[in-house]
């Protein structure tokens, strides 16, 4: 019988704060600028310039932090991870390596089952420069506007087990910080990308494999791509007999493969150690609160808030929760509406769909909750058909917005039941088309869309489907 392997996957992610500043200097923190215009003699590592720590950074730092469940050091400590780049004009980079700033926590990934994954812990550090190598050119440029602007590095246990993981992973993460409005979570200019830990070993077998590491994912298709490579490769090589070797790979979008960067043994030597110009950051139980009172409901709680206490399906819940403006506006919608999961439909199949279209945020929907829960009424009562409403009432009452019940009046879309209209349409109807009649009174049933449709235009839209179709039931025999 052919080996059953497990997966095992741990994941380094960055993403870039969305500060103001740089993480230790005055410079702007700005993506898609004209190259070196954000840059400074602290940036640009003149010997002798002194670093000041950003608090928004830090602010930053524990609000994921305690959004995630981790502990909050109270004590962190900046370290130098020493290196030669072109791209890194300071000869080191300032992380954290001895004493991070948040330490475990989980993330709760949305998908069957909604199992949580465990952090090792989350560190801050600063990010490097661009190297921009052109085709045909004999140089490489540097930009260092990104040089020293703030990350945070959240590492997890080799906690996930497959491909689909990751992606709810990353997906969860993007969506968190957009929500606590700590990063814009974009993967394609960088501000979130993730180093993949692989490694496979018999299912069973209690020790973890041998890991690659795959540098710089940035989009979550070639994550994806990645693994399921990996994972074949590493398979192979067990099958084989051969063992697995610890490398840095890279992944190639064109061909989906990887390939080796370096083996371990070749990895740097950072020779970190304490970084003597920034002392330690030391957090206040008080600083450590007023941080916590910014945050309100997070993402995962919000997804399942809206299938309890509204009985929304899992979908819409989910549509619902992609951002925190949509979920908080949906819900002072929800408030008041006759019927939560319409209203959820509504919401996804017109309003959302409008006011991308418009270039709006859903805080700017020109109808308010009590419009809306009208507008929901109407149907309900079968004063316009929900078909009618969504179709004409709604997209007129988004463009100048007012009483629905009026506008439908105004509009002519109220419908009529009202039974003396309907049968005196329904019998000219019937007294114009002997023929048809006859035919159907030998057996053709489906020629009741065409007494349908005649009803339909003479009371231009306005019968009721369901009573008309009772009605010419009842005359035709
Ligand atoms: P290092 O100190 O070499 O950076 P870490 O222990 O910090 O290694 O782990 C780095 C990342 O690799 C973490 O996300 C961790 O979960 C993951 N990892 C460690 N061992 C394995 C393994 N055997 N398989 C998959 N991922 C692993
Ligand atoms: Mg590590």
């Amino acid at each position: 019988m052919p080996t059953d392997y497990e997966t095992v996957i741990g994941l380094e992610t960055h993403v870039q704060l969305a500060t103001e500043s740089k993480a230790f200097c005055a410079d702007r923190n700005r993506f898609g600028q004209d190259p070196n215009q954000h840059i400074s003699v602290i940036s640009l590592g003149y010997p002798g310039t002194l670093p000041m720590l950003n608090e928004q950074q830090v602010r930053f730092a524990v609000k994921l932090g305690l959004a995630l469940g981790c502990e909050i050091n109270e004590r962190s400590t900046f370290d130098r991870k020493n290196y030669f780049y072109a791209d890194l004009p300071k000869g080191y980079q300032i992380t954290q390596d001895e004493n991070p700033i948040c330490l475990g926590g989980t993330l709760p990934l949305r998908m069957e089952g909604q199992r949580s994954v465990a952090l090792h812990h989350i560190h801050m550090e600063e990010d490097a420069g661009k190297s921009i190598h052109t085709e045909g050119e004999p140089y490489t440029k540097v930009d260092l506007n990104r040089a020293g602007t703030p990350l945070l590095e959240i590492v997890t246990e080799p906690d996930l087990r497959s491909a689909e993981e990751v992606d709810a992973f990353m997906s969860g993460m993007r969506r968190l910080v957009r929500w606590l409005e700590v990063s814009d979570g974009n993967m394609q200019e960088g501000s979130l990308r993730c180093d993949v830990n692989v490694s496979v070993r018999p299912r069973g077998q209690a020790e973890y494999g041998t890991r690659c590491e795959i540098k710089n994912m940035n989009s979550m298709k070639f994550a994806r791509q990645a693994v399921a490579y990996e994972v074949d490769r590493q398979i192979g090589l067990l099958e084989k007999g051969e063992a697995v070797r610890q490398q840095t790979r890279q992944f190639d979008p064109a061909t989906g493969t990887t390939s080796a960067l370096r083996d371990k043994e070749d990895a740097h030597d950072y020779r970190y150690f304490p970084d003597p110009d920034l002392p330690p950051i030391v957090l206040t139980d008080a600083f450590i609160n007023e941080v916590r009172e910014e945050i309100d409901v997070l993402p995962w709680e919000a997804y399942t808030q809206l299938q309890r206490d509204f009985r929304l399906p899992a979908e819409d819940a989910h549509l619902l929760t992609e951002d925190h403006d949509t979920y908080l506006t949906f819900l002072q919608y929800a408030e008041v509406s006759p019927d939560v999961p319409a209203l959820a439909k509504i919401w996804l199949n017109r309003l959302l769909p409008w006011l991308t279209d418009e270039r709006l945020s859903p805080t700017e929907l020109p109808l308010d909750p009590e419009q809306l829960a009208a507008f929901q009424e109407l149907i309900l009562a079968g004063d316009v058909a929900a078909a009618t409403a969504s179709a004409k009432l709604l997209p007129d009452l988004l463009l100048s917005p007012g009483e629905p019940f009026a506008r439908a009046e105004e509009l002519g879309l109220l419908q009529n039941s009202d039974a003396d209209f309907l049968t005196e349409i329904v019998d000219t109807v019937i007294a114009e088309f002997p023929d048809k009649v006859a035919i159907y009174q030998k057996g053709k049933k489906g020629l009741i869309g065409f007494f349908m449709g005649e009803v339909m235009k003479r009371s231009k839209g306005s019968a009721e489907p369901k009573e008309t179709q009772r009605l010419l039931r009842e005359r035709l025999g």
